[in-house]
């Protein structure tokens, strides 16, 4: 399996899964996919069935990542997904078991991890694979990353104490929820440094960008990522599109996903899935009001939002003004036309802010080809789903999930359906009691008293110069 930027046309030979790993973005500013996907048959998904049934989810996790790589030995890539899905890291051993609620709607369980969001399926396959390849290079690599909740917890919990890597993850003061803070700030690990920046999120994210902008600095100290766009994030997250479809389809007829999306990251994988054979119906894009993607499958445009016009709202992790993996999805719907999407991404997003695919005929039959279809919620209609299901099913969920529930249920996708559950209701308890009132949510016991500990972090202002300090005086 060879990878190439989406943005490449020369026909050249692709990459290797190892040296994309480390690479994330290509350096033509593309994002890596694989030549071609690989295709699984009948035959195969009822193996996985036999597997998932008898030795788990890290096996099968083994089987379907294999499929993507040749440059680890097997028995290597089995100790790295034993070792990144151990039953003992997750609170169900099942790792991503179903359920389904009354009205015959099937949730997913993604936030069973260590930091109980769904981004720990991706980042704990990560951490495994990035120490693995480092100790074999003998090289060292510093993660600088923004994070405006999610994203900085999963990273940190799986990086810390690996002797190879250092994390420094800048977030906005003030602004992730308690317990968001309380779970990062009280990591006390000497590998992670928590800097809380003097402003919002997008500040966070411009400080991360002139750093890398400084070449030097960065080859100096061997700065890398775990954005969403790196390929093996999705690899890992293909694994649980898998996993459920098995649980939910014993017949092997297909079904439905529903999404909260954001960076495009969670639903690219089931792109990826559906495009290797896995029987999936309608990919639901579910978004919320920053419907930066609901709007292009609706209409062809996809409008990069500016900061002031990214709403602040009750399903944080999906406040995006434009999607990091989108460019994933248009290379495949154009065929991997490279230096149309060299164009596209590379000029007119960054100096129109736009791109206008409305009258392309790939774009019309995208929905009967690709099987996508979007929605939007409001706050109001979320808050209604969680008092909805709690009424009627006594499962309490979060607002991200209550946004791919809302869309579910507004859209009457025919068949069987499921919903992904991207967080636990105790990430966003105060949405929970906006909807509920005085309700107990309930917490995990590994979570208990996490806003005691004592906190780790380094105050910073918003200057690029006074984070490059930080780093030097810790790694030099
Ligand atoms: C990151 C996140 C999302 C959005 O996922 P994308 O891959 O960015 O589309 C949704 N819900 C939660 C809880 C998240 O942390």
């Amino acid at each position: 399996m060879r990878y190439v930027s989406t943005r490449d046309s020369s026909g050249q030979p692709g990459k290797q899964f190892c040296d994309i790993l480390l690479e994330g973005l290509a350096p033509d500013g593309g994002l890596y996919l694989p030549e071609a996907y690989p295709q699984v048959d009948a035959a195969t998904l009822e193996e996985w069935r036999r597997l998932l049934a008898e030795q788990g989810y890290a096996a099968l996790a083994h089987r379907v990542i294999s499929l993507f790589v040749d440059d680890i030995p097997d028995d290597d890539l089995r100790g790295i997904c034993e070792r990144a899905y151990a039953p003992r890291k997750f609170l169900d051993p099942a790792i991503v078991p179903v359920s389904q609620l009354s009205d015959g709607l099937w949730l997913a369980h993604l936030s069973n991890g260590p930091s109980a969001a769904f981004k720990d399926m991706a980042m704990q396959l990560l951490g495994e694979l990035f120490s693995y390849e480092l100790d074999r290079r003998g090289a060292t690599l510093t993660i600088l990353g923004a994070t405006s909740g999610d994203t900085g917890s999963a990273a940190e919990y799986a990086l810390m104490g690996r002797p190879n890597i250092s994390v420094f993850m800048l977030s906005p003061k003030g602004r992730m929820t308690p317990f968001q803070q309380a779970q990062m700030y009280s990591i006390d690990d000497p590998g992670i440094t928590n800097i809380v920046v003097d402003g919002v999120f997008d500040d966070c994210q411009d400080l991360v960008k002139q750093i890398n902008a400084d070449a030097a600095f960065k080859q100096r100290y061997g700065i890398g990522a775990v954005n969403s766009i790196n390929w093996a994030r999705l690899v890992a997250q293909v694994v649980y599109y898998v996993a459920a479809w098995l649980q939910v389809s014993p017949d092997g007829a297909p079904v439905s996903f529903v999404v909260p999306s954001g960076n495009f990251g969670n639903i690219a994988a089931g792109h990826v899935a559906r495009q290797m054979g896995l029987p999936i119906d309608r990919l639901v894009v579910a978004t919320n009001e920053n419907n930066v993607l609901d709007e292009f499958f609706r209409t062809g445009v996809y409008r990069v939002r500016t900061a002031a016009e990214t709403h602040e709202t009750s399903s944080p992790s999906m406040d995006i003004s434009k999607a990091s993996n989108f460019e994933r999805f248009v290379a495949d719907l154009l065929e991997r036309d490279g230096d149309r999407i060299a164009w596209l991404f590379g000029r007119d997003i960054p100096e129109e802010g736009r791109i206008d695919l409305s009258d392309e005929p790939a774009f019309r039959e995208q929905a009967e080809r690709f099987g996508f279809v979007s929605a939007s919620s409001s706050h109001a209609q979320r808050l209604e789903q969680i008092r909805r299901t709690y009424a009627d099913d006594g499962v309490l969920i979060d607002p991200h999930t209550a946004d791919a529930v809302a869309v579910a249920r507004a859209l009457h996708v025919p068949g069987s359906v499921i919903a992904l559950e991207t967080a636990l209701p105790i990430k966003f308890a105060g949405t929970i009691r906006e909807a509920l009132g005085a309700v107990e949510v309930p917490r995990p016991a590994v979570f208990d008293g996490i806003e005691d500990r004592p906190r780790r972090t380094m105050s910073v202002a918003n200057d690029p110069e006074a984070v490059k300090r930080v780093i030097e005086q810790k790694l030099d």
